[in-house]
């Protein structure tokens, strides 16, 4: 029997999604190419907007049970001293949520049947059939399908394939994450972000007494120095930066700590093409520098169940869906590109300079330019 809608991917985006089209009375089939949903031990903000989203999808009280709360982000310099303090961006939602990544995934999947989901089925090919899509697997499985939704991440093999010329873009640097368990009363619990010319250091609390950190640096792609560095290098790099970033380094095992180099994709044009949409990263994969990615491929699942809501046909939602989201993706990826620019300035002097900058700015120039990214409410289209 044809699938009606198959997706995927199941990320954050394929989930997302699925939830919206099942509340919208929809049966989708999702095929995952991993064995569980299991993810990297890291942590996920979720801003103001993704928080509506989730609510509207019916999503937040388990997000609230699970997750870290606060309005205030605060930007240090490397001695600790505090540059500014970017504050309450959301009235309806608090502004910015820390939750581990394996239990936002966990809360998203339970929300799906188990009949929906496809383990170990690696999307390999497809093709156009007069009525639809057929779909290959790696395993040899063939499906036919109606509609096909691509959340098959950053790598996105049915993105290559239909749009060959985009390309991934390095964003100049790698990153470190890691999550520090058991943290002790003395340790304050608030999120920040320490600008420096040995890098970004960012801290976001997570509920349980942990506490989720990242680092970056500039380097070239798959830098084999940097690779390879374990706590030891990180904290040797870091080590005279202010409490309690030494610590949280030091006391982090190396088996809690993922790298990866920085990419985002040039913003595409077209989102829908005929029978199939694109969405999360696949369609708009975003740098890490204002956390984002995530939230807009939740986003997107609410604005496809939104645009279910005005049009009838599936072709003509996946349009209507389109023309919300372009404009709205593509804003937010230069703007996270710009930020980790001015973030990511590692030439003491220009460091300088850009911190000196940064503490004479009133926070309210900065809270202006970043409420429309926390805000889902304005760009309802
Ligand atoms: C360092 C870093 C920090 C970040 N921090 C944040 C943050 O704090 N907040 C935020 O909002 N975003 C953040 N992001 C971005 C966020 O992680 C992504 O935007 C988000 O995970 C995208 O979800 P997705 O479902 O589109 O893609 P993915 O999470 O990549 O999921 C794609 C899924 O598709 C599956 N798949 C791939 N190919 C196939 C195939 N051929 N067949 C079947 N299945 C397939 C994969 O196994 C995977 O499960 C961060 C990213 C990075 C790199």
């Amino acid at each position: 029997m044809k699938n009606l809608i198959s997706i995927i991917g199941g990320g954050i985006s394929g989930l997302s999604t699925a939830i919206a089209l099942k509340n919208k009375g929809f049966h989708v089939k999702i095929y995952e190419k991993n064995a569980d949903f299991s993810s990297p031990e890291t942590g996920v903000l979720l801003g103001a907007n993704a928080l509506h989203a989730l609510n509207e999808l019916g999503i937040m009280a388990d997000i609230k049970k699970h997750g870290f709360s606060t309005d205030s982000w605060t930007i240090l310099s490397d001695t600790g001293k505090e540059l500014t303090e970017i504050y309450q961006l959301s009235k309806d939602y608090p502004t910015y949520t820390f939750i581990h990544r394996q239990d936002l995934i966990q809360i998203l999947s339970q929300k799906i049947q188990h009949d929906m989901i496809y383990f170990n089925e690696k999307l390999s090919d497809f093709m156009y059939t007069p009525d639809g899509i057929d779909l290959y697997f790696e395993n040899g499985k063939q499906v036919a399908t109606e509609y096909l939704i691509a959340s098959d991440g950053i790598n996105s093999n049915i993105r290559k394939q239909i749009q060959p010329m985009k390309k991934l873009r390095y964003a100049g640097y790698t990153c470190w994450r890691g999550i520090f368990h058991n943290c002790p009363d003395y340790i304050k619990r608030r999120f920040s972000e320490t600008w420096g010319p040995k890098g970004r250091f960012g801290i976001m609390p997570l509920s349980g007494n942990r506490l989720y950190w990242y680092a970056l640096k500039n380097c070239p792609p798959h830098d084999p120095e940097l690779s390879s560095w374990t706590t030891k290098e990180l904290l040797y790099n870091f080590l005279y930066y202010h409490d309690p970033i030494p610590q949280l380094i030091d006391k982090t095992l190396d088996c809690h700590v993922v790298q990866h180099d920085i990419y985002d994709l040039d913003p595409l044009h077209q989102f829908t093409y005929d029978r199939i949409i694109l969405t999360g990263d696949a369609a708009h994969a975003i740098t890490p520098n204002l956390g984002q990615g995530a939230c807009q491929a939740i986003e997107d699942a609410y604005f496809l169940s939104k645009s279910l809501e005005s049009e009838n046909e599936l072709h003509l939602a996946f349009k209507k869906f389109e023309e919300l989201r372009i404009e709205r993706t593509r804003k937010i990826t230069q703007d996270s590109r710009i930020f980790g620019k001015v973030a990511q300035i590692d030439i003491p002097f220009l460091c300088s300079i850009r911190n000196k900058m940064l503490s004479i700015t009133p926070a309210a120039i900065h809270e202006h330019k970043l409420r429309n990214v926390f805000s889902l409410e304005e760009n309802r289209g």
